[in-house]
């Protein structure tokens, strides 16, 4: 195809985008441009800083990529020693890795160079792809500022700055390192800064490193997506474990997000899981990158079916296809609520987002509902049944529950579980009249609900 066909098939032509760019940005599948693409992207070929508002998914790493490669090509191979003509700070590895994927895709046939700087992982092949220079670096900031220090990297040349994910970046107590790195790059450098969500220290840190920016925002400060079906499971936290594993038993959950608030909290997930016949990976801080990203490309390319997290170690992973996120425990910050829910629902594909909400997380579901603007519909409520006396799917006979020490030590008391014992269930079977209980009924049978967590037929839907 030539360029001029190219250019008639691919709204990307029109924001100013050509050559070998636009071809691979169209073999990449890009032709029309989304809604942060079009507003951003002129904006910042014009040489204005662009301070924008943007949701994970919303297709912003073309949207700052495509307008600096554009100018990086035009200037030619030329590099200075340790240097990088751009750079591009995101808050995890897992972010970085994906960034400098896209911009190898949008960059195919062309001579631009990219190198990754992240901690956990060796510095020394860092080191060594740095020395020429490059044209792209994406780093996480603290290892950045070790390389630097360090005189491995110089950001002296460097004349294109973009921060991603920066309100993460704050919440991850990186912005002194941002700071340092911004100044250390070139004076007369063009910013762009790109954050889902715009607290007063993001808005301040924009001041202070940007000169003049366009503003952009493609959709309301973090309103969520809207092909995202979301909706919240009652439940104590007792509860939580069977209720997930109830629900992954519907195969229309192919591609799942477990949330959980604490490392602790997703290893024991992760654990659970297991135990109840659900095979699951788990991405947290305390894992080895390469453990992270044998769990990521697992997940992406299929054969991991769940996917355990924690806020920090999830954040930017774009994987299409998720169909469910399930928040085991609601978020510390409201702000990541929307992070969260945000792995699903992508690129105009239906999402499902649930959250089992136990009543002590009730001040934090009414502060993510403050921020989403919206009340969450309650899909199931579990608070009237009993919790379960063991852990489920043992595949043996029920027998009279344990002792209460036991059964608490089955319901993420916190601490590890010992030997499992067959115990009664709140059960495989869960109409609640199965159980080894004299409570009453549960007013909606378990399976009921279940469709609704699919996706099929939602059990309540009261907005
Ligand atoms: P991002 O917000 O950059 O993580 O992008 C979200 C998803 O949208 C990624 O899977 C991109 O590959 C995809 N994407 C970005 N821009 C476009 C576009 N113009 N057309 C189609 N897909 C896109």
């Amino acid at each position: 195809m030539t360029n001029e066909n190219t250019a008639e098939l691919n709204g990307f032509a029109k924001l100013g985008i050509s050559g070998g760019l636009l071809k691979a940005t169209h073999a990449a599948g890009f032709d029309m441009p989304k809604p942060i693409q079009v507003q951003a992207i002129p904006a910042h070929l014009e040489g204005r800083d662009v301070l924008a508002v943007a949701q994970t998914g919303s297709g912003k790493t073309a949207a700052f990529s495509l307008p600096i490669l554009t100018k990086i090509v035009a200037l030619g191979t030329k590099r200075l020693p340790k240097t990088a003509r751009a750079l591009i700070l995101a808050p995890t590895r897992e972010l970085a890795v994906q960034i400098e994927d896209t911009i190898r895709v949008l960059t195919k046939g062309l001579h631009v160079s990219t190198a990754l700087v992240l901690g956990g992982v060796s510095r020394f092949s860092q080191v060594k792809k740095m020395a020429p220079g490059v044209d792209v670096l994406v780093a996480t900031p603290g290892r950045l500022t070790d390389l630097v220090r360090e005189g491995e990297v110089n950001l002296s040349d460097t004349r294109w700055l973009v921060l991603d994910e920066a309100d993460r970046m704050l919440d991850m107590g990186f912005i002194h390192d941002v700071r340092r790195l911004a100044k250390a790059t070139h004076k007369d450098r063009q910013t762009a800064l790109f954050s889902a969500t715009m607290p007063a220290e993001i808005e301040a840190l924009a001041r202070t490193i940007m000169k003049d920016p366009v503003h952009v925002q493609v959709a309301p400060q973090s309103t969520t997506a809207a092909e995202i079906k979301q909706s919240v499971v009652l439940a104590r936290v007792k509860q939580k474990r069977q209720i997930l594993s109830e629900m992954l038993a519907d195969d229309a959950m192919r591609s799942v997000i477990v949330f959980a608030r604490t490392k602790h909290g997703a290893d024991r997930v992760t654990r659970d899981l297991g135990r109840d016949g659900f095979e699951a990976a788990v991405i947290h801080g305390n894992k080895s990158q390469n453990a992270r990203q044998k769990a990521l490309n697992g997940f992406r390319d299929g054969s991991v079916r769940i996917l355990v997290a924690t806020d920090i170690a999830a954040r930017g992973i774009d994987v299409p296809g998720i169909s469910h996120v399930v928040n085991f425990d609601l978020p510390d910050e409201a702000e990541s609520y929307v992070h969260r829910i945000g792995r699903t629902g992508r690129n105009g594909a239906d999402g499902i987002a649930i959250t089992l909400c136990d009543p002590s997380e009730n001040a934090k579901l009414r502060q993510v509902e403050k921020i989403i603007r919206m009340k969450l519909p309650v899909a199931a409520d579990y608070l009237d049944q009993p919790d379960p006396k063991s852990p489920p799917r043992t595949g043996r006979p029920p027998i009279e529950a344990a002792n209460d020490s036991d059964a608490r030590r089955g319901e993420g008391s916190g601490r590890p579980r010992g030997e499992q014992k067959p115990r009664n269930g709140f059960g495989k079977k869960p109409a609640a009249g199965k159980q080894a209980t004299d409570r009453p009924q549960a007013k909606k049978p378990f399976r009921g609900k279940r469709r609704g967590f699919g996706g099929r037929k939602p059990a309540t839907r009261a907005a």
